[in-house]
């Protein structure tokens, strides 16, 4: 060892033991491994993401980014730094869930409807309980327990008509200080007498619900009106009414998932020209609109979803679990439309990333049996998915200077991926060469075993005690 090397370890031990029991957490830390995150749109960029095969990742005493790069560059700049080394690993932000109902966390996996009748059979009966704090509050922990768990550490989230089922949620999620989006569903008709409220009702526990949480901590809201289906042209109006209010809140609905649904939305807005037009009539959309699937939309409404700043939430587990249909993301690219992936748990199939950017990519390929020409289909590419689910889904939420990215100053939401989490991934990834072959092979054969460690601004989760991967340790 060099002397003078020698002098900095002495210094860093004699610092470190007088400092690190009073103010361990609130170290500089750097994170050692390969480093990956996203700068750019793939479908518009040729060089869109950032990989340091042995990189560090520095997080200052804020929790956010202070720097990111080689290891050995980025170290020589922080000679003291305590280094957690997590080499083998791939480090990258935290996943971005664009669109998830957490009431429907119980009701997951519910058999054989689509969309009109699943909402009846299955979905208002299961969100009745909600009005109940004490089960609301059970429900939101075991939601974002799962969300840690699956390395997901911003979401935009439905609530229910119930305004309790909003501060559960809010609640929950401030106790790890994490990034979330959410608001309470508006319906006032078309749904079981027990969950309707009032055009003013809605609007006057939206507005209440906005300046109790949004901005509160890393809380922000979203006005939800649940469907054009389910809102009165009166709903509708204050709707609009509240976007002006507060003109930096959310909007947060669902747009043309199901050919019945649109069938049904005509019937209700006659004078409507499609499906888009009934919100875009209300000022619905314009940028942090997120719009669930759009699975059926015509290019008229991509283009109007474009000049608006919508956007689109794509949610492949469910929309093949409902049998919906396959989302055009090609088409999406064409007309420059802002897309986040979304896995619309309850009707999504799953929390995990890995699993939603899995069930997009055979999406892709299924578009090739259904499409008059099907050369010009082209299959999902593992950076365009990963894409999706962070830097993609962050600037579709207009957070991409908060998360989403290694971007300096901003939140250090990340997450640790274990590419040998099973012995399947291991056996198959001895036969990988590039990250982008390791992305996929994670995609197609990842799940929440996976996910070794989740970070929320810069701190460790544990879900029961346990890190994030503890099916890893028990795996084995
Ligand atoms: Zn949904």
């Amino acid at each position: 060892m060099k002397l003078s090397t020698c002098y900095k370890a002495l210094i860093t031990a004699a610092v470190l033991s007088f400092t690190a029991p009073a103010f361990a957490q609130y170290q500089t830390t750097a994170y050692r491994a390969s480093i990956l995150h996203f700068v750019a749109d793939p479908a518009v960029s040729q060089t869109p993401y950032e990989y340091y095969e042995d990189g560090v990742l520095v997080v200052g005493t804020d929790g956010k980014v202070k720097a990111v790069g080689p290891a050995n560059t980025v170290l020589n700049n922080y000679p003291y730094i305590q280094v957690v080394d997590y080499s083998g690993k791939i480090l990258m932000p935290g996943f971005i869930d664009s669109h998830v109902h957490y009431p429907q966390t119980e009701m997951i996996a519910s058999f054989g409807e689509q969309l009109l009748e699943w909402l009846n059979t299955y979905t208002f009966p299961t969100e009745q309980q909600f009005s109940n704090k004490t089960y609301a509050k059970g429900v939101a922990k075991t939601f974002i327990n799962e969300l840690v768990r699956n390395g997901t550490t911003t979401a935009l989230v439905f609530g229910t008509v119930s305004p309790n089922s909003v501060d559960a949620l809010f609640e929950e999620a401030q106790t790890r200080n994490m990034r979330l989006i959410a608001g309470k569903v508006m319906m006032d008709r078309n749904a079981p007498d027990y969950l309707l409220d009032t055009p003013a009702s809605s609007y006057t526990d939206s507005k209440a619900l906005i300046q109790k949480w949004h901005k509160n901590g890393r809380a922000l809201y979203a006005v939800t009106p649940r469907f054009a289906p389910t809102s009165t042209p009166e709903q509708l109006t204050k709707a609009g009414q509240l976007l002006q209010e507060f003109p930096d809140v959310y909007m947060h609905t669902h747009l043309s998932e199901n050919k019945g649904e649109i069938a049904w939305v005509q019937s209700l807005f006659p004078s409507s020209t499609g499906y888009l037009d009934v919100y875009n009539s209300f000022g619905l959309s314009r940028n942090r609109s997120v719009y669930a699937h759009g699975v059926h939309l015509r290019d008229d409404e991509f283009q109007s979803l474009a000049q608006t700043g919508s956007a689109i939430a794509f949610c492949p587990t469910s929309n093949m679990f409902l049998g919906s249909g396959l989302f055009n993301l090609q088409k999406a690219e064409q007309y420059g439309v802002k897309v986040g992936l979304g896995t619309d748990v309850g009707a999504g199939t799953s929390f995990n990333a890995f699993q939603t950017m899995n069930e997009a990519y055979k999406m892709t390929q299924l578009r090739k049996a259904f499409v008059d020409d099907p050369d010009t289909v082209n299959p999902l590419k593992a950076v365009k998915a990963y894409y999706l689910a962070t830097l993609g889904a962050a600037r579709a939420l207009s957070l991409e200077n908060q998360v989403g990215s290694f971007k300096i100053g901003n939140e250090a939401d990340f997450v640790v991926i274990n590419p040998n989490a099973t012995d399947l991934l291991k056996f198959r990834m001895q036969k990988t060469t590039t990250i982008e072959d390791k992305l996929f092979v994670l995609q197609m054969l990842g799940d929440d075993r996976a996910i070794q460690n989740t970070y929320v601004m810069g701190k460790k989760q544990t879900v029961n005690g346990y890190g994030s991967g503890y099916y890893q340790y028990t795996y084995n």
